[in-house]
């Protein structure tokens, strides 16, 4: 009895001190990045001198060039290309859009057309407008009173909901599936209300997806000011007619690539560590926060341990994907290769919801595996509380069929969807210090999974 006590004091001991050591060691970490940390000015550099980094644009390939650039400087044992082939969309000529009332009056909207959308050839469309606020209603609709029209899904984001993805998650079936859901019932092109929580003045693009049984016809996302407006219009029963034009296009696949940088294991380098971010952006914005910020918290998380000389005893791999906004191409091919080289992947962790303040961490993983949740005090000095389970991101998301325990980065998410995807999304919104706190939690975990694995 008394050999048992002892054993569980000297047990609680010893995990007392390692937890304590381990504290030390983030705290270097964390000191290391919010001092010296290079991700904001790597964000500048691909915001300010590269730009929208849309698959398949030269902006995208020049991100690519940067990025490995960042990784060799950042120390990283070895960096290398992981080709695969982009979709490759172009917007075209400014979109444009009008609604008139029965009367030669117009007015005009803030829109823009949605990623992988096909244009309405150079006269444009003009129809009747019919407003939809639900699947349902838009079936009970159906080709009676939707054939040769415009539709307009107008769903918003619900305000209520105080993770804001979940809004964007549940309001999102307009874009990416109503363009598809209203060419079924014969109508000849969409308008959908932006996924933006903000009242303003700017159009939110992102991808819709046809299906290839029904016509592939035009969609635009517009503004949530002029999604109101029109709303009110509607309301007042007013016989509205709708004025589209859009040249945009999807042309044939392009060569482009992951970008790769890694440190190696010490004692199990065999077991693969992933952290990552998607190096594409929407050609509207300098895609800052979505997801210029995860490339460079990545990049961050490899120069912290060679800057600290911390040498991770599990293989630690920061991947830049390619083409996660039209098509996740990149992530696609991440696995495949990982699939071929029978690659062990232990934990992959993504930074894709903003560079705004690190609130926690997502865990999808069995139960078994969320051992990780025993480091939670380790984060609570950098007002990181939130170990639970939840979506981790797109492009770590196909590593689940190796059955790879994902995370994701759970920033403040108040104001992500207020530019994301629009040309507000610049970096003058991202602080510095946020980023690089993110980034410093992103290198703990890295770290402390690397240390004891899962
Ligand atoms: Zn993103």
């Amino acid at each position: 009895m008394r050999g048992l006590l002892l054993c569980m004091l000297l047990n609680t001991f010893c995990s007392a001190k390692a937890q304590n050591t381990d504290s030390i060691t983030i705290r270097r970490i964390t000191n290391e990045i919010m001092r010296n940390g290079t991700a904001y000015e790597n964000l500048r550099y691909l915001c300010k001198k590269i730009g929208p980094r849309l698959s398949g644009s030269p902006q995208a390939q020049k991100a690519v060039e940067a990025t490995m650039d960042m990784l060799k400087k950042a120390g990283a044992d070895t960096v290398y290309l992981q080709p695969c082939m982009v979709p490759h969309w172009v917007r075209g000529e400014k979109e444009q859009g009008y609604i008139q009332w029965g009367t030669p009056e117009k007015r005009n909207l803030n829109l823009c057309a949605l990623g992988n959308t096909y244009g309405t050839g150079p006269k444009g469309i003009r129809s009747t407008l019919v407003e939809v606020k639900s699947f349902t209603q838009l079936d009970s609709l159906g080709k009676r009173g939707l054939t040769g029209k415009i539709v307009f899904f107008n769903f918003p984001m619900n305000p209520e909901y105080i993770e804001t993805s979940r809004a964007y998650g549940e309001s999102g079936g307009g874009r990416r599936k109503g363009p598809a859901e209203a060419a079924r019932y014969g109508a000849i092109g969409v308008m959908v209300r932006s996924l933006a929580s903000n009242p303003d003045d700017y159009p939110h693009t992102g991808v819709t997806t046809y299906n290839d049984s029904f016509p592939k016809i035009p969609a635009v996302a517009i503004s949530t000011n002029d999604a109101d407006w029109l709303s009110s219009q509607i309301a007042q029963k007013k016989p509205l007619t709708a004025y589209l034009r859009t040249t945009s296009t999807l042309l044939p696949d392009v060569l482009s690539y992951n970008v790769i940088g890694e440190i190696r294991g010490t004692e199990a380098p065999e077991q693969i560590l992933t952290v990552g971010g998607h190096l594409d952006s929407w050609d509207l914005a300098e895609g800052a926060h979505d997801d210029g910020t995860g490339v460079v918290q990545s990049i961050e998380v490899i120069r912290v341990l060679k800057a600290l000389g911390i040498r991770p005893k599990r293989t630690i791999r920061a991947v830049l994907f390619m083409n996660e906004e039209n098509g996740g191409r990149g992530a696609d091919a991440y696995l495949k290769q990982a699939k071929a080289a029978s690659e062990q992947h232990l934990f992959a962790l993504e930074s894709d919801a903003g560079g705004f303040s690190p609130r926690g961490f997502s865990l999808e993983m069995p139960p078994a595996q969320r051992s990780i949740q025993r480091w939670a005090s380790l984060f609570y000095p950098y007002g990181v509380y939130q170990l639970e389970p939840g979506g981790s991101g797109a492009d770590i998301g196909p590593l689940r069929a190796i059955g790879t325990a994902l995370a994701g980065l759970r920033p403040d998410s108040q104001r992500y969807f207020d530019v994301h995807h629009a040309s507000t999304d610049t970096f003058e919104t991202v602080s510095r210090r946020e980023l690089h706190l993110g980034a410093a939690m992103m290198a703990a975990m890295m770290w402390l999974v690397s240390e004891y694995g899962l």
